[in-house]
């Protein structure tokens, strides 16, 4: 069933400062919309329960790709078109490029943004286990002011985050750091294109001989929210690659996978699906 479009009202503040004084003045009346690609698609279904869109998509100030010598700044409305197309992204942080060609198809990625993917808190978005492997930060705005903090701690379950009424998400920070690491993402879905993860990995690792140095490890769709396998991770460093590290790795995520049943997939299915990928990485290393 479609909405009624004359059940909702749309505003478009013309600066940054003016929407956020509108969100501090009208408390939890406004609801954020950048490029709509959830949103609307709630509408079209007759699901949008908030009746009241503040339209933010065309602030400049949320716009951004800055490049500093130790960290690569992107502001909320990034489209992943433009991040598609940023060469320094492309340079320091492939597997953000990656994920973004992923989600969904070009029309989409011309409207749908970095911050919108985050903020949505889908547990199955495509570009949070990159962020999560990059060790981004996430700098969130109101009219009280800025707070910056790792995005490991922005998703605090299925939709929900630490954005408190008022507060937009400003932007994303990844620092430069990843010159000399092996680098992977996986996503399985149903289909190779235009398909919602049923499960996904992020994988950074640094070697010294066949010693794990570093690992991170980024994840969608293995709990109700992305997260970093910080077990995994602590059963990889400092090990060799051999059969007998894969294993205990293999059982470590075992420990910390929590994932759902839902349409796209089972439990059991993304547990096992997950410790696969995780394998073949490890194995990718010593080949
Ligand atoms: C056909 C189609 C295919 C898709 N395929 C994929 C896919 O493969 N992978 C994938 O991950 N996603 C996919 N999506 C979902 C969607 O495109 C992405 O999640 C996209 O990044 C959402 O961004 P947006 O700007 O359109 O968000 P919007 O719809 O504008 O907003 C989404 C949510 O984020 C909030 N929000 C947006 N910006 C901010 C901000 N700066 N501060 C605070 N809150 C904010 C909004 O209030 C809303 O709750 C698909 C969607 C469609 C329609």
């Amino acid at each position: 069933m479609h909405s009624d479009p004359t059940q909702f009202a749309l505003t478009a503040p013309a600066t940054l400062t003016e929407a956020l004084t509108l969100l501090r003045d009208e408390p939890g009346t406004h609801t954020p919309i950048a490029g709509g690609t959830e949103l609307m698609v709630a509408f079209n279904t007759g699901r949008l329960k908030q009746r009241s869109l503040l339209s933010i998509q065309h602030l400049s100030e949320l716009r951004f790709i800055h490049a500093d010598p130790g960290t690569i700044h992107i502001g909320a409305n990034t489209t992943f078109t433009e991040i598609r197309r940023s060469q320094e992204i492309a340079t320091d942080l492939p597997l953000l490029i990656q994920s973004a060609s992923w989600t969904g198809t070009i029309a989409n990625q011309n409207r749908a943004t970095l911050g919108g993917n985050i903020c949505n808190a889908s547990p199955a978005a495509d570009t949070p286990p990159a962020l999560l492997a990059y060790g981004a930060t996430v700098t969130l705005i109101s009219s009280a002011g800025q707070r910056t903090l790792p995005y490991t701690g922005f998703h605090l379950g299925y939709k929900k985050t630490v954005l408190q009424p008022g507060e937009l998400l400003h932007s994303v920070s990844i620092p430069r750091a990843f010159a000399g690491y092996r680098q992977s993402i996986r996503k399985v879905g149903t289909r190779n294109a235009l398909a919602i993860s049923k499960i996904a990995l992020a994988a950074l690792a640094r070697l010294d001989g066949d010693i794990i140095t570093d690992i991170r490890l980024g994840t969608a769709s293995l709990t109700d929210r992305p997260v970093r396998c910080t077990a995994a991770e602590t059963a990889l460093l400092h090990q060799p690659i051999n059969d007998d590290t894969i294993r205990r790795a293999r059982a470590a995520l075992a420990t910390e996978a929590h994932p759902i049943d839902d349409i796209r997939s089972t439990a059991r299915y993304r547990s096992a699906v997950a410790e696969n990928l995780l394998e073949d990485f490890l194995r990718s290393l010593i080949r």
